[in-house]
């Protein structure tokens, strides 16, 4: 449609990073303009609240306002002005295989002739059960939803139905969807129940959820101690990806199921973006943790609107109408969305992970070579294509050591790298991700970007 939208699988010709600038030399940032997509987000914002239906993309914590987008193909997208980005956000994590794969778009649009949604079930919805069961084995079950939030408040109830306990044990800085009872932080005592981090969670049910440390077992055993027999389970992101990216410390998951195993206790892992993004088998497989039940999202969707939680076959029997446990969707296991989290999962493959590891790799060595010359104290935290330089001198291992990154600094950076063509997550508090259709190309052109960057920001 757009001009722009045709030859955008690598960096546009007048892209002003490109990595073939000699060496050294200062990128020099684009005076874009912004035009249309001000125009836009003045309009959304009388019909949107906040003009935006998912409060991140607003670019709150960042300053700037935000871009709205016309087109995305390979790694790049493109907004309604005409600008071209290197893309790290991928939508948040779904599109393992960058934007817009030919093939895909091929085969959603014959899906579709065939109809877009049956309230019935269909051959497709098989697949991608046997699919996930055969990358995922402790998914002997499996139910599709509509998105991760879904599946994480679904899995909680099946915790809560297996066990007849009512609390759940989650960590600070984790993000496991909007459902009331997630939207919790502790106290300052390990101890101490939840309170609501939003208005509008009602505080009985906020109480229900109770928050340990990241990486921290003691504070664990310390909220099984003090509620014995009340805990049905607990919710972890085995890396972390909402607090930025935050890898589990050696033996942390292993302690997490001992202490489970010990207490009685379900253990729930909250995959939505780690599974398929670290390993073909989820961080499960990459560490060797095998948890009761698990939460899926984003590339199992490939880039549409699906979620599953599946686990232990006597668990999810539970679910109705195999068993009494309630839970259903209008548009659960949509052909479309079913379609696109197929072709997403029929195309991970060892290559791949090896591709997305070199690549992340080399961004990561070459944001923190290119900070220490501009003396940003800088840590960059890293898991396969996962990835999150923190702008702080102290290790972040946890969601405390994790807040205290200087925010402001991640701003500029953010506004200055979007100058030079780089889509970067609006916040300190994401992770980066990288897909299939990034190449050395685009690695090389971001870290000339950040390069100069650092130097306007130092
Ligand atoms: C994105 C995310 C969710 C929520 O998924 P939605 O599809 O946005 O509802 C839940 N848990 C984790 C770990 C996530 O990253």
């Amino acid at each position: 449609m757009k001009r722009t939208s045709r030859k955008a699988s690598t960096p546009s010709r007048r892209h002003p990073s490109r990595d073939d600038s000699p060496k050294g030399r200062p990128v020099k940032a684009k005076a874009a303009t912004n035009r249309k997509s001000a125009a836009l987000f003045a309009r959304a914002q009388a019909v949107i609240p906040g003009g935006v239906n998912s409060p991140v993309r607003a670019f709150k914590a960042v300053g700037g306002s935000p871009r709205f987008i016309a087109s995305a193909k390979g790694a790049t997208i493109t907004d309604v002005d005409g600008n071209t980005y290197i893309d790290y956000v991928l939508s948040w994590g779904p599109l393992i295989h960058g934007h817009a794969p030919p093939s895909l778009i091929r085969t959603l649009g014959q899906v579709a002739k065939l109809g877009t949604s049956y309230g019935a079930p269909t051959e497709l919805e098989v697949l991608i059960a046997e699919k996930v069961r055969s990358l995922m084995p402790t998914l002997e079950l499996v139910r599709f939803t509509s998105s991760g939030t879904e599946a994480t408040m679904s899995a909680v109830r099946v915790a809560r139905a297996a066990t007849g306990r009512d609390r759940v044990i989650k960590f600070a800085g984790c993000y496991h969807g909007h459902a009331d009872g997630f939207l919790v932080e502790a106290g300052s005592g390990a101890l101490t129940l939840g309170v609501p981090t939003s208005p509008g969670v009602a505080a009985s049910t906020a109480a229900l959820t109770l928050t340990a440390t990241f990486n921290d077992l003691d504070s664990v055993e310390a909220l099984l101690d003090a509620n014995a027999m009340q805990v049905a389970a607990i919710v972890v992101e085995p890396i972390v990806g909402n607090m930025g990216t935050v890898p589990p410390a050696p033996g942390f998951l292993q302690g997490l199921r001992r202490l489970c195993d010990q207490h009685g206790v379900l253990l729930i892992f909250d995959e939505v973006m780690t599974g398929f993004r670290v390993h073909r088998g989820g961080a499960q497989a990459l560490y060797g943790v095998w948890p009761d039940l698990t939460c899926l999202g984003k590339i199992i969707g490939g880039g549409l609107p699906v979620g599953a939680y599946g686990g232990r076959k006597d668990l999810m029997s539970l679910v109705a109408p195999a068993g009494p446990m309630y839970q259903a969707g209008t548009l659960s296991g949509n052909p479309l969305a079913v379609t696109a989290g197929l072709w997403s999962l029929r195309g991970l493959n060892a290559t791949l992970y090896r591709t997305l590891e070199r690549l992340s790799k080399r961004l990561g060595d070459g944001l923190l070579a290119a900070a220490r010359r501009a003396s940003v104290p800088l840590q960059v935290n890293r898991v396969g294509s996962m990835i999150t330089p923190f702008f702080t001198a102290y290790p972040v291992t946890d969601y405390a050591s994790a807040t205290k990154s200087d925010t402001e600094r991640y701003g500029a950076f953010h506004r200055a790298m979007l100058a030079r063509g780089v889509y970067l997550p609006a916040s300190q508090y994401e992770a980066w991700f990288l897909s299939a259709a990034h190449t050395d190309r685009h690695v090389a052109a971001t870290i000339a970007a950040a390069e100069a960057a650092f130097g306007e920001i130092a």
